[in-house]
């Protein structure tokens, strides 16, 4: 282990596994520690949205993650047999129109490889013990089987997950409440006579269940209960859908292949960011997985971070720049809090009246349903963010995903900003963009765009202007990253 390190990050779980190669690929001095022996085996969260394909793009991993998965593009609500809502991916504006059904740790394993190839390796059996922070950074104690060392780093990344050790140590709270209910988790090959290319909500006033498909011909069943078995059984998970699945067909599981149960509860920390210090994932955030929003808010989490923390260190930007972590994720993350909560009870309630009049509302005038579904379909694929508050080269304004015609692929794997201009443009952009070797920039060429941007790392537009206008643009943005 080095004495040293520009960032040590904390947890090789999706979240700091994402962190750790972006900042490998950005030329960043990284540890990477986990406690754990080793990678975790069990499949966990199973849905990548569309944005979270959009942010692994640069690692060069998204193509295999296909392979390996299941491609859904819907999303239905139902109410036993009665079709709800229907939720379609497939007219999304990205170039991932569906939600793809990866267990996590192939999502991990992809992740490894990612940080493999860009010369980074994963320290396991090491714990992070004692954080103390001062004027450079962080002194970090590290214990591993055979002793306990210091580390000294100039920021710390917190992806140590719900129970994180580093937000307990700063002393952040982590505000929320737990649900009254546990989730039942299964993995399970069945005999499922609904479509094969739908994620299945069911509403009932026992609970609701989930019920997706998996590669090799599994499903993933997710369902609360009040009080969850520690393994729940093939008849656990079979008496659960026939109370609130489908009666037409009615399912029948053959074989569970992974079950677990957990509590779920709702909670934001009050702090994304103590000095040198950010907390990223579930470490920050945590909440019901209707929608399966969990692991992916966390690497776009990381996504955020790593660009803002690699130009402040090479250099390029002041230290300003990393007060927008929180403010910009800090809002999304209560976002979602807020969106899957409203799921989850809408989706559990026990009135009968109450359940009627939500029903009629959900499945009611095509037009209103469709807008709804519409709306829902970006929110789950987490398309539609945008930063109230947000960093860019106007100071504080919404900042949006780019994504002209659909298209909201990242700018590239390196640490530049995205200069977009019209193909017609790009000599002249490229000749601009070296007037300022202080910013990192790079011309992209599109064809039939009609006004230029500028777009950060993380693929969102930091500011727009009139073709011709490229000096101006890049004015303001070297003035922003002074700030
Ligand atoms: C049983 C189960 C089922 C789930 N199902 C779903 C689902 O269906 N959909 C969904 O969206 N989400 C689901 N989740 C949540 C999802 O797994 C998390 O959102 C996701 O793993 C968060 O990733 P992370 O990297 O932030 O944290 P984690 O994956 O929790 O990783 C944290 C890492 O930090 C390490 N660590 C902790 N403390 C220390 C320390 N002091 N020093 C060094 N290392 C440390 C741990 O060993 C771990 O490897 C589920 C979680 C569980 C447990």
């Amino acid at each position: 282990m080095p004495d040293e390190v520009d960032v040590a990050v904390v947890g090789a779980g999706p979240v700091g596994l994402t962190v750790a190669s972006m900042l490998a690929a950005y030329g960043i001095r990284t540890v990477l520690l986990d406690r754990a022996s080793g990678p975790a085996e069990h499949s966990r969260a199973a849905v990548i949205h569309a944005r979270t394909l959009e942010t692994l793009e640069p690692l060069g991993i998204v193509e295999e993650a296909v392979r390996k998965g299941v491609v859904v593009p819907h999303f239905g609500i139902r109410d036993r047999d009665r079709r709800l809502l229907a939720v379609d991916f497939d007219g999304l504006p990205t170039a991932h129109p569906y939600t793809l059904m990866l267990p996590q740790d192939e999502t991990e394993s992809l992740l490894r490889g990612a940080l493999g190839r860009q010369g980074g390796e994963i320290l396991w059996g090491h714990e992070v013990t004692e954080i103390c922070q001062d004027t450079g950074g962080a002194e970090i104690t590290v214990r591993s089987v055979q002793r306990s060392v210091r580390l000294r780093a100039r920021f710390l990344i917190g992806c140590d997950g719900a129970h994180s050790t580093v937000r307990e140590t700063l002393g952040m709270r982590f505000e929320g409440a737990t649900y009254p209910q546990s989730f039942v988790l299964a993995d399970a090959r069945m005999d499922w006579g609904l479509p094969d290319d739908e994620v299945q909500l069911f509403f009932s006033p026992e609970g609701l269940v989930v019920v997706a498909p998996l590669p090799h011909g599994h499903h993933r069943i997710v369902a609360t209960v009040d009080e969850a078995p520690p393994e729940p059984s093939l008849s656990d998970v079979q008496a659960l859908l026939d109370a609130r699945g489908p009666r037409v067909p009615r399912p029948v599981v053959e074989e569970v292949v992974w079950s677990s149960r957990f509590r779920v509860h709702h909670r934001v920390a009050a702090e994304f960011r103590k000095g040198a210090i950010f907390l990223c994932g579930d470490a920050a955030h945590i909440h019901s997985p209707a929608g399966g929003q969990g692991m992916n808010t966390g690497i776009q989490d990381a996504a955020n971070l790593a660009w803002k923390l690699a130009l402040v260190i090479r250099g390029y930007a002041s230290g300003s720049l990393l007060d927008s972590y929180e403010r910009e994720r800090k809002q999304v993350a209560r976002e979602v809090v807020a969106m899957t909560d409203r799921i989850t009870r809408l989706a559990t309630m026990r009135s009968p009246f109450a359940r009627r009049i939500r029903n009629v509302l959900l499945s009611g005038a095509a037009g209103r349903s469709g807008r709804l579904a519409g709306r829902l379909a970006k929110n789950l694929a987490e398309i539609d963010i945008t930063y109230r508050n947000g960093w860019s080269t106007e100071g504080s304004s919404a900042v949006e995903r780019w994504a002209p015609k659909g298209d909201g692929a990242l700018p590239g794997a390196d640490l530049a900003f995205g200069l977009m201009v019209p193909s017609t443009h790009a000599h002249d952009a490229s000749a601009v963009a070296r007037r300022f070797p202080g910013v990192p920039v790079r011309a992209v060429p599109k064809p039939g765009l009609e006004e230029i941007a500028i777009v950060r790392p993380d693929g969102y537009v930091a500011g727009r202007g009139a073709v011709g206008g490229e000096g101006r643009l890049l004015e303001s943005l070297a003035k922003a990253l002074e700030a």
